[in-house]
């Protein structure tokens, strides 16, 4: 076989295979068993991936490429990959080796495995004993696409944004599968985000997602720890077993005090609402401009939204996307704010028994000091309910 060492996640040499440290100054081991802490992967044969950005030394803020990427080229069948959803048909064994030159125009969005996967996704020869690999990197790498030529999720259409979420569900749910059953375990890390933009991360501008999904003991870093722990904190705190803040908050915007005595200025920061979403400024931002997206219904992971919620989300999304766009474009010089934006998925993690209500957090990419990369902490210079108010104006 001559797939180039690291390609597709494939490894034949153990001494490639990525691994992970945590910070040994912060790091525990919680009452789940697992280590919670300040993670770094390295995986070294990804510092070699090409970068696809087009020069840009213009003033100019829109953001627009030619459609002659990596990605446009998988479409059209000029480039391989491993397809592990087409639409809503299931494609190749999420372990599959089998790289293939197909045209995939014909379906709206697909998901297929990272050229530049992370993780090790597939082991061969002696690397195969998973004790010989207890301390690397193995899961999942998984990019989901609209195949269609964006730049942005302000530009794409409901359906097309329907699409991409429905993809990704099915490529999620099976890697996962296939992942509890190959090492044996309840629990998997589970990372869904978007890099929209060079600044954000994105190393290809044709707008996608990724999943990165974790099979090996990966843990948490702190800020999965805080989503994880607090809906515990706040039944026992609030004496009710049913208590939910993300539910108390759709249903009771007037007046709404969290379970640490905040008035949370509900009714003015909501930018926008559906039947299955609210699309709100956030209450204290990570950066300015920063919208979260709740849904009405509980849920605590995204590949158990049902068509419904998904639906709404992909409306509640290019809603978000535009009013963020907006604000960016508004926003004073010396805020820093750019286009570029990162979109996470905080969900529970499979095999947590959390009752978490999972979020959508979008953040704009916004220059920081020392004091904000000490601590999770910020200092902003705008209050949400100002920024929903620039974001609604017609
Ligand atoms: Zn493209
Ligand atoms: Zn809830």
């Amino acid at each position: 076989m001559d797939i180039p060492e690291g390609y597709w996640g494939i490894y034949k040499d153990k001494e490639n295979m990525p691994l992970e440290r945590f910070d040994p100054f912060r790091t525990i081991i919680n009452e789940f068993g697992t280590k919670v802490g300040h993670i770094t992967q390295f995986s070294p044969l990804r510092g070699i991936r090409p970068f696809e950005h087009r020069e840009n030394n213009q003033e100019n803020t829109e953001i627009s490429s030619p459609a002659d990427d990596s990605f446009c080229k998988i479409i059209r069948g000029d480039l391989p990959a491993v397809v592990l959803s087409l639409g809503k048909q299931v494609g190749k064994h999420p372990l599959s080796v089998k790289s293939e030159k197909t045209n995939l125009c014909k379906y709206s969005a697909i998901s297929i495995v990272n050229l530049f996967t992370p993780m090790a996704r597939v082991l061969y020869e002696h690397t195969q004993s998973l004790d010989l690999v207890q301390d690397k990197s193995v899961g999942i790498g998984i990019v989901h696409l609209i195949t269609n030529h964006y730049d942005t999720l302000s530009e794409t259409s409901i359906r097309e944004t329907v699409d991409l979420l429905l993809t990704t569900q099915i490529a999620q749910k099976n890697s996962i599968q296939v992942l509890k059953e190959k090492y044996n375990t309840n629990r998997l890390t589970t990372l869904h985000f978007f890099n929209i933009g060079e600044e954000a991360g994105a190393s290809i501008c044709h707008l996608h997602s990724q999943t990165y999904i974790y099979a090996n003991d990966i843990g948490h870093g702190w800020t999965s720890l805080g989503f994880l722990s607090v809906p515990g904190f706040h039944k026992k705190k609030m004496e009710n077993e049913n208590y939910c803040l993300a539910c108390e908050l759709v249903k009771n915007r007037e007046k709404l005090k969290d379970p640490i005595e905040q008035e949370l200025i509900v009714e003015e920061r909501i930018v926008f609402e559906n039947e299955g979403w609210i699309l709100l400024t956030a209450f204290a931002p990570e950066r300015d401009g920063q919208l979260r997206l709740i849904p009405k219904k509980h849920t605590s992971k995204f590949y158990e939204l049902d068509e419904k919620q998904i639906y709404d989300l992909a409306e509640a999304l290019v809603v978000a996307n535009k009013a963020l766009d907006k604000f960016v474009k508004m926003a004073h010089p010396s805020m820093n704010l750019l286009q570029d934006r990162n979109i996470l998925f905080r969900q529970e993690n499979v095999g947590y028994n959390s009752d978490m209500h999972m979020l959508i957090d979008i953040i704009p990419i916004q220059r920081i000091g020392g004091a904000e990369i000490m601590e999770t902490y910020r200092i902003a210079t705008m209050f949400p309910e100002d920024v929903a108010k620039i974001m609604k104006e017609e």
